[in-house]
């Protein structure tokens, strides 16, 4: 310590020999004693100097710290390069305490134990400060430029040791300069990148050529670099590679690109195609032209015109395929659109098939701007059997209104949607208008409609949109009169059930109506002259059977008056006259009764048996006059009580016993009553009268029931009836809601069926 220093410098024991310690603190050069891994035990002044660091703070650091990273790859012990001799040499930049470098040439020097002897000598760099030389700017300038360049630069040994990266290298990694200077490129690539790049790395040190490369790399942290670059292999003087160098260029940005390019390339690509495949199987035929040359047409377009052949088809111009006429249509229409003026969106062209034959389409063009030229786009319909069926549909409607017009009627057709009437070609015959005379809306018909019909028949329509419509109403005529219609119409409807059209027919009844309405008038007239009869007959009933009463009540006065047998005999003559008389008034006045529906049945419980009984009871002095024998029958199942009217009863069953016995002279007549069915507490009675008498001829049998009828022979009025019985017979019956049956033979008798369903209540007796 020849300058005093009080500076404690740590001198190691295999070091602590007097010459060596002078040596070491006198040096001019910088000298450290390292470890085997670079930790700094020792450092001379002159290193202190160098550096302007405190020698405890050198004794702390690592000489990695102190050598510039960048040239740390430069010094083959730090590198962990083996070095031939004891001792190995470099030149490399150190880095001071204040952060500025300086070059120095560094010697390593092996000694025992595994260290190392490290100088720094800036003589030998022929640096006198600690500005870099002339070559050591270059260098700086380089790196620096390197540094700040968006590529990935990096140069290393044979071995694949790094010696230099730029930042980009180092940010892309992820990894500081430092983490890459001295290690080899295995231990930062991933695993698949490295097999691939030490294959690149190696065919460049083996070729001595540069190698070119392209890969994608997914990195630790997510990030997927796309790369371009190439190995160069790095000459000593005497042409031997002692490294490679790689400068990539970072192409993710342009591979995104690329891909978006290529995708949208792509999706343009199938929509065209999509479009394509719509417009080739359109079953429209599409074609383009310019002027009149055709430069695209559909299949659909060419089998409509006839050719499979695209080349033949467009070999022709377009209006080779237009009729004479249409030609002129056409160019009529396209003028009309050229300058703005009024003109349809399709009109009906005639084409020339390829087999000569004309066809109709629809034609719909429209201008398209390809690469900025004007071409025009068509659009064709086929409509020549729709027009066909149209026609043929139009003579069918025709032959159709003239079979309706034949019969009188005339047709019409109600659109529900637009409120549309057409009315047929002949309203005229109904209403007086001609066609164009007359408003083809519903309007126009609920307008001619009667004022009092109008309300109900709107009404009707409307609410007949589900049914069938069949109707009554006056319609005005052009004249003012009003026409009796009769309106029947069917509706067409859509899939989901709604009405759309409502067709018919409409027809003059007013003959027919009129008819209708005298009839009514005329029923209206009977029906009152009917009421005025029976209200008469009740009357008149009435006001005889007063004085009837009076003079029978005379003659049974008389009859014990002391007579002689022949005042006797007149006085009985009156008696029975009167009788008669006032069974006839009963009659009328029964009649009249049932006529005008008054009569009114009474319906209380009562025994057949009995019922019967004293019927024949009240005609037996009769039959037993005439010597007629009678026969009588009760179902025995009759035990029980029936419900109704017995009086009216007994006056139908002696009626037509009455009858049996005044139509026959002789033999026998008879009276059965039976059970048919007994269902649910309801009897089947049939009662059967029967005779063996004159009989009814088969022409006359429906006459009988007819009020005042008589069979118009002597024999009939000889035995002396009124002709009303059977007919009140026949009203009661059906009052009650049975019928009355006639078998007849004349000559050999009759038998009167009577069929009566009765209510029963079971017999206790
Ligand atoms: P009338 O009082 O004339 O008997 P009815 O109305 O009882 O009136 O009968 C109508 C006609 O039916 C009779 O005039 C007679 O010609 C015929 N007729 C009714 N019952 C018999 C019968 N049992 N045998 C033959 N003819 C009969």
């Amino acid at each position: 310590m020849t300058n005093g220093t009080d500076k404690n410098y740590k001198l190691n024991k295999n070091t602590a020999c007097g010459v060596y310690k002078t040596f070491f603190e006198r040096a001019m050069s910088a000298v450290f004693i390292t470890d085997g891994f670079f930790n700094v035990s020792e450092a001379n002044p002159a290193a202190e100097k160098l550096l302007g660091y405190a020698p405890e703070e050198l004794c702390s650091m690592k000489l990695n710290e102190i050598i510039h990273q960048q040239d740390a790859g430069l010094c083959a012990p730090l590198a962990g390069n083996s070095f031939a001799g004891e001792s190995s040499r470099c030149t490399a930049r150190l880095i001071k305490k204040d952060k500025t470098a300086v070059t120095a040439e560094i010697c390593f020097k092996k000694i025992p134990g595994g260290s190392f002897i490290v100088s720094a000598d800036v003589s030998k760099t022929n640096k006198t400060d600690d500005r870099p030389d002339k070559n050591n700017i270059i260098e700086y300038t380089m790196h620096a430029t390197l540094d700040a360049l968006p590529l990935w630069i990096a140069y290393g040994d044979i071995s694949g040791n790094y010696h230099f990266a730029n930042k980009y290298y180092s940010t892309t990694f992820n990894l500081p300069v430092e983490n890459i200077i001295g290690h080899n490129f295995k231990e930062i690539f991933p695993p698949a990148l490295y097999k691939k790049h030490k294959l690149l790395y190696d065919e460049c040190i083996k070729t001595c050529r540069s190698v070119i490369f392209e890969d994608e790399a997914v990195f630790e942290n997510g990030r997927i670099a796309h790369a371009y670059g190439l190995y160069t292999p790095l000459f000593t003087e005497d042409k031997k590679v002692y490294g490679v160098s790689v400068a990539s260029f970072d192409i993710t940005a342009k591979k995104k690109l690329e891909f978006q390019i290529q995708k949208a390339f792509e999706e343009i690509k199938e929509s065209e195609e999509k479009y394509r495949t719509l417009v080739e199987n359109s079953i429209c035929g599409i074609g383009i032209k310019d002027g009149d040359k055709i430069i695209y047409a559909n299949k659909t377009l060419m089998k409509m015109f006839g050719y499979d052949d695209y080349k033949e088809f467009s070999s022709k111009k377009t209006t080779d395929y237009q009729t004479p006429e249409s030609q002129k249509k056409v160019k009529e229409w396209m003028n009309k659109k050229l300058n703005a003026e009024e003109a349809p969106d399709k009109i009906e062209v005639d084409i020339i098939h390829k087999s000569g034959k004309i066809i109709t389409v629809i034609l719909n063009s429209a201008d398209i701007k390809i690469d900025g030229k004007t071409y025009t786009q068509s659009a064709f319909v086929d409509i020549t059997e729709r027009k066909k069926l149209k026609e043929a549909l139009k003579e069918w409607t025709l032959r159709y209104e003239y079979i309706v017009e034949a019969s009188g009627q005339i047709a019409y057709d109600y659109d529900l949607t637009s409120g549309d009437v057409s009315w047929g070609t002949t309203p005229e015959k109904l209403l007086g208008y001609k066609s164009k005379e007359i408003d083809s809306t519903i309007e126009t018909w609920a307008g001619l409609l009667h004022p009092q019909d109008r309300e109900k028949s709107v009404k009707k329509l409307n609410e007949a949109e589900g049914v069938m419509l069949d109707d009554e109403y006056r319609l005005r005529h052009k004249d003012g009169h009003y026409v009796w219609i009769r309106d029947r119409g069917i509706f067409l409807r859509d899939e989901s059930g709604r009405a759309l059209r409502q067709i018919g027919v409409l027809q003059d009844i007013s003959v027919l109506k009129n008819a209708e309405i005298e009839l009514i008038s005329a029923l209206q007239q009977a029906e009152a002259a009917s009421k005025a009869k029976s209200a008469f007959l009740a009357n008149i009933s009435h006001e005889i059977r007063t004085p009837m009463n009076g003079i029978i009540g005379f003659t049974n006065l008389l009859s014990s008056s002391g007579l002689n047998e022949r005042q006797k005999e007149f006085n009985s003559i009156i008696k029975a006259s009167c009788m008669h008389l006032m069974r006839l008034v009963d009659d009328l006045l029964d009649f009249s009764d049932i006529e005008a529906k008054k009569l009114k049945l009474e319906n209380v419980p009562f025994n057949m048996q009995y019922a019967l009984i004293s019927s024949i009871e009240i005609v037996s002095e009769y039959y037993k006059a005439k010597n007629l024998e009678l026969e009588k029958f009760v179902d025995e199942r009759i035990n029980y009580l029936v419900i109704g009217d017995q009086l009216r009863f007994k006056q139908i069953v002696i009626n037509l016993l009455t009858n049996a016995i005044k139509y026959t002279s002789k033999g026998k007549i008879g009276i059965k009553i039976m059970q048919a069915s007994l269902k649910e507490n309801v009897s089947n009675i049939i009662i059967e009268v029967y005779d063996t008498g004159i009989g009814i001829p088969r022409e006359k049998i429906g006459e009988i029931f007819e009020m005042f009828h008589q069979l118009g022979d002597s024999s009939t009025s000889r035995h002396g009836g009124s002709g009303i019985g059977l007919s009140i017979v026949k009203g009661l019956i059906e009052i009650m809601g049975g019928t009355i049956k006639v078998k007849s033979e004349p000559e050999k008798g009759s038998r009167f069926i009577v069929e009566l369903p009765l209510k029963i209540v079971h017999n206790k007796n």
